[in-house]
């Protein structure tokens, strides 16, 4: 199976997004650095969310501003309101306003239960789940107040959540990060019928394996990518752009009848592999 990024298939290269204004947390690596590219080079201006790693998040900033669009990077750690609330304030000040949010930024302290702190825990929870929220409610107040822009999109606004394949699937020895998903997996649902009277679209991206840091020891050896390879019906790993495309389609007007839904976008891992010869 060759890899996504060695294709040259590019279909996000339309500009599904022209004249839209999007905000991407965790943007200065793996899955967010490409979905803030690909946003940007769909035509919108990107803020570039970061919380450590200055230089990695002007490197994205540059390659967004590559394509004609405007970006800029916001440090803000997104488990904080008042950074929060902070970096919205800063994106309304120099974009006038926000059309896409994508709530990518997430991390894991693995241990087994037995083994976990409350640190550890209440980390994950934080940024995991807090941080979604207080990124959509931010978003959310800017769209009521805004309302709708008819020659921008037919949404008021569009909410997406980075979620996982372990909103469904639990995770022994990963506790807090699968709780964490599955509260992001209620945290979509209930904002998007919260929100959808409203204009606004809800919904979540739920990644398989994808080649991040995050997941550098479940394939960076032959026989960790053989394991992993595995659980996925499609038999490859994932790529950062294989999100960013689904993200960016997602957020278009292509999908403005898609509500509250999870797009899993995991070569088939949530397809309960193990039972392929029977069970
Ligand atoms: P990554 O480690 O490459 O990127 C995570 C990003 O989040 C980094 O930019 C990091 O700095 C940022 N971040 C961490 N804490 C933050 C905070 N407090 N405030 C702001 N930013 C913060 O990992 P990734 O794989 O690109 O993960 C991105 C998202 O995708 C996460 O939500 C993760 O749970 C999800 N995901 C990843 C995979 C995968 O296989 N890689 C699978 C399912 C879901």
């Amino acid at each position: 199976m060759t890899s996504r990024v060695d294709s040259d298939r590019r279909f996000v290269s339309l500009p599904l997004l022209r004249g839209q204004r999007a905000l991407v947390t965790g943007a200065n690596s793996g899955i967010g650095k490409a979905t803030a590219i690909g946003l940007g080079r769909a035509g919108a201006d990107v803020v570039v969310n970061y919380v450590v790693g200055r230089e990695e998040a002007d490197e994205v900033v540059k390659e967004i501003e590559g394509f004609g669009v405007r970006a800029f990077a916001h440090e803000a750690d997104v488990s904080d309101e008042g950074q929060v609330v902070g970096m919205f304030a800063r994106m309304f000040e120099e974009f006038g306003t926000i059309d896409v949010l994508v709530a990518n930024a997430g991390l894991q302290r693995d241990a087994a239960l037995t083994e976990m702190t409350v640190e550890q825990w209440h980390k994950v929870l934080d940024v995991n789940l807090t941080g979604q929220f207080l990124c959509a409610r931010e978003a959310a107040k800017e769209f009521l107040r805004r309302g709708i822009v008819p020659e921008v999109s037919r949404a008021v606004g569009k909410i997406i959540c980075m979620s996982s394949v372990h909103q469904i699937i639990p995770w022994s020895g990963h506790v807090n990060y699968a709780a964490s998903k599955g509260g992001v997996l209620m945290l979509m649902q209930t904002l998007a019928q919260e929100l959808g009277p409203h204009g606004i679209r809800v919904n979540a991206v739920a990644p398989g394996a994808i080649r991040t840091p995050i997941n550098r020891s479940a394939w960076d050896t032959p026989e960790a990518e053989a394991d992993l390879l595995k659980l996925i019906p499609y038999r490859r790993v994932g790529d950062p752009e294989d999100i960013a495309d689904a993200v960016t389609v997602l957020a278009s007007d292509l999908m403005d009848y898609v509500v509250g839904t999870t797009l899993f976008v995991d070569g088939g891992m949530t397809l309960f592999p193990g039972f392929a010869t029977g069970g």
